[in-house]
């Protein structure tokens, strides 16, 4: 259940192992008829990917990995009858396309992944962005580009403001890539709008600084980077309300907003809470046993940002991508016990590091484990960083493709870097 991060690469690999044979069905539910990686959502926004260029389609997957799909929302679970609801699909006039389903199971992995968290704040659902799917990342990265056209041909020197809400890894980098590509915008044909006098950005912080949770040494390169680039940056006030041109802070702050970005924190899905008895938390995670099966059914798994998993120090393993690609690989080792008749063991986190990527201009980071040359870390930054952060998409791609496809693809890319502008312009 989800094909994102963890379940596609999960999926992949079941039928791969399983597709042709009569020991085991692989079906694959998912709201969405395409997969993009959710890691790039913020080029996506900012326009220095084109979606079109990277979604991947579920049928297709599914013809060359052997699996089947089923397209359709979770709407909800009955454990007792080993069933699966799937919500009707309909079209954009609200026709019915598929109707309501039950899909059986024997062993069910739910990873349907997280959403923004808008704490209930007055005015985020009217007027923010989030850039939780690849369709809001789009009507952002639109309607952004219709504002720089607008005040290019009113030529009036208009200011537009965009304030980011959330300092973490999504809203640094975001903030650095929107600096980086509404100049290379403005350099195609945009002679009356001057990005460095008519764009303002500002990140505004609830918490004492940007990027909570990563070592210092990531925060100070990034910081650096943003005053560099100009880049407001307000932490220590949390954000109490949002309008349609201004943001108030608790300390009473109004910052001015044509566009507001809400990227404060995370939650799962309401579909998720108590689903079925299951046990969940207060994100709306289910709680799971270090062998990733929820606590209240053992033939219930989750993995990725939707699973509450035990890692160290009382804290769970973090929401990342590195998460849902481990627990993906630990659960196709888990099925094949399983159909063995063997206990499953358990699922241990290895941090191999954090990279943060702010646009062309820098990329900041720690590796760990065996890529920080044993049990330490290593700092990283420059051209070094930037080829591990690019790596991590490819090390997708490889899991879903396998190596030469990857290498095809990665080579294909490159061409067309040079022969596409560098930028999505519509
Ligand atoms: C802008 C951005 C940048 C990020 N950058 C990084 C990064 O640099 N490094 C990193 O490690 N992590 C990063 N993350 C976090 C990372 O993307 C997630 O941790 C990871 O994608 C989680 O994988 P997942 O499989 O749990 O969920 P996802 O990848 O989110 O996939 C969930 C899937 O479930 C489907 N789905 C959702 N709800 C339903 C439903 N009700 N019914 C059916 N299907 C459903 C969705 O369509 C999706 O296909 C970033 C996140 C964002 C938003």
């Amino acid at each position: 259940m989800g094909g994102g991060a963890g379940g596609l690469e999960l999926a992949t690999q079941l039928g791969d192992r399983y597709g042709r044979g009569t020991r085991a069905h692989v079906t694959l539910v998912d709201r969405s008829r395409t997969h993009l990686w959710k890691p790039l959502l913020h080029e996506v926004a900012a326009g220095s990917m084109d979606i079109h260029a990277h979604q991947l389609d579920y049928l297709a997957q599914a013809r060359w990995h052997k699996f089947t799909f089923v397209l359709g929302a979770l709407a909800g679970l009955e454990r007792q009858a080993k069933h699966i609801l799937v919500a009707p699909v309909v079209d954009d006039e609200g026709v019915e396309i598929l109707p309501a389903r039950r899909i059986p199971y024997d062993t069910l992995v739910i990873a349907i992944g997280s959403e923004s968290n808008d704490f209930g704040t007055p005015g985020v659902r009217e007027h923010a962005f989030t850039i939780d799917n690849a369709w809001q990342a789009h009507l952002f990265h639109r309607r952004l580009v219709n504002t720089c056209f607008r005040a290019n041909f009113a030529a009036d020197g208009r200011v537009i403001d965009i304030a980011i809400v959330g300092a973490g890894a999504t809203g640094v980098e975001l903030a650095a890539e929107l600096h980086n590509t509404i100049r290379v915008l403005a350099a195609y044909g945009l002679q009356a709008f001057d990005p460095a006098r008519q764009i303002r950005l500002t990140i505004l912080e609830a918490g004492p600084r940007i990027l909570p949770g990563l070592p210092e040494h990531i925060v100070k390169g990034a910081m650096e980077t943003l005053e560099s680039l100009g880049v407001h940056v307000l932490v220590g006030d949390p954000v109490v309300e949002v309008g349609p041109a201004k943001v108030k802070t608790k300390g009473g702050r109004e910052v001015a907003a044509d566009f507001t970005v809400w990227a404060a924190g995370i939650k799962c899905p309401d579909v998720l809470r108590e689903i079925d008895g299951l046990e969940t938390n207060r994100a709306n995670q289910l709680v799971v046993l270090p062998t990733l099966q929820t606590t209240r059914d053992a033939d219930v798994f989750a993995i990725g940002d939707c699973a509450a998993v035990p890692w160290r120090e009382g804290k769970n393993v973090p929401p990342r991508a590195q998460s849902a690609h481990q627990m993906s690989s630990h659960l196709v080792k888990a099925v094949r016990r399983r159909l063995a008749g063997q206990a499953p063991t358990d699922y241990r986190y290895r941090d191999f590091g954090s990279l943060v990527s702010l646009g062309n201009y820098e990329t900041v980071g720690t590796l760990m484990g065996f890529l920080g040359g044993g049990s330490g870390s290593l700092r990283v930054e420059g051209m070094l960083a930037k080829l591990f952060y690019l790596s991590l998409y490819r090390l997708h791609i490889w899991a879903l493709h396998g190596f030469w496809r990857m290498a095809l693809d990665t080579l294909a890319r490159w061409i067309r870097t040079q022969t596409d502008p560098k930028v999505k312009l519509h």
